[in-house]
């Protein structure tokens, strides 16, 4: 990741928020960077325009050395998938859906087969210790056994680059304590990693802490 200069202005009909005043970051492949600041000072939105959910008003953005910084919604689509996964607060998951059937769907969204999807959703259960609870929903589950599946769902695709948005903001310390040793875990056998987070606690486990205050970086920490 080679952010330089970026910006990023909301605009409505009486006020503009610049979210992001002027941000230059960059992420190498394998790290583990924690980005951390006051509510408001633009780490969502940072997390966004990274995971090509959204666009910066200025500035550029080279992911794998390809300058993603004003791709059309389609061309981000495509080139999130099986790249970038995703890790919420509140889960994102999808309630009408199962357990399996929600981690399923990026295997869907890539148009692997059926066979195959079958055994890698199977794998991913396991590894996140939720495959007694495949054929539940959502609402049948603890708040951390959601987190384990949306953690399921986020690396089915074995992505490069995962994106968390505080991770453990709505667990109790023992799930929390869980997800941030599967995301540990992933990050040791290689995948890059930006998360967003409160807790200093969390923030220990990356090898980097970028402090974000009203839109720019005001200092990084290398552990
Ligand atoms: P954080 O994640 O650090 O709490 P955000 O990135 O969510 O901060 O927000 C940064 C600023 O941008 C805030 O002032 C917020 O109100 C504003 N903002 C974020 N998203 C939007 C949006 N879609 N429209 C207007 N303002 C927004
Ligand atoms: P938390 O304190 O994390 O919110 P809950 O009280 O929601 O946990 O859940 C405790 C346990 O009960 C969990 O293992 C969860 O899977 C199970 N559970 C909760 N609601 C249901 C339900 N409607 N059907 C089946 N199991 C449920």
């Amino acid at each position: 990741i080679q952010v330089k200069e970026i910006k990023k202005v909301f605009r409505t009909e009486e006020v503009e928020t610049w979210a992001i005043s002027n941000i230059s970051l960059n992420v190498n492949v394998g790290e583990f960077v924690a980005i951390m600041g006051p509510s408001g000072c633009g780490k969502s939105t940072l997390l966004n325009i990274l995971g090509l959910i959204d666009t910066p008003s200025g500035g550029t953005y080279l992911l794998d050395g390809k300058d993603v910084s004003s791709l059309k919604e389609n061309d981000r689509i495509d080139l999130r998938k099986g790249v970038i996964g995703f890790v919420f607060q509140s889960f994102n998951l999808i309630d009408e859906l199962t357990v399996e059937e929600n981690i399923e769907l990026p295997l869907l969204y890539m148009g692997i087969g059926k066979r195959e999807r079958k055994e890698r959703v199977q794998k991913a259960m396991e590894r996140m210790n939720i495959a007694h609870r495949s054929r539940h929903f959502p609402a049948q589950l603890s708040g951390g056994q959601q987190q384990r599946v949306a953690i399921a769902r986020a690396v089915i695709s074995n992505p490069k680059l995962i994106l968390a948005d505080e991770p453990t903001g709505n667990l109790d310390s023992k799930n929390g304590e869980e997800v941030m040793q599967l995301l540990s875990e992933l990050h040791k056998e290689g995948t890059t990693i930006v998360m967003v987070t409160h807790s200093q606690h969390d923030a220990g486990y990356a090898n980097r802490i970028v402090k974000l205050f009203d839109g720019h970086v005001v200092s990084e920490l290398e552990m």
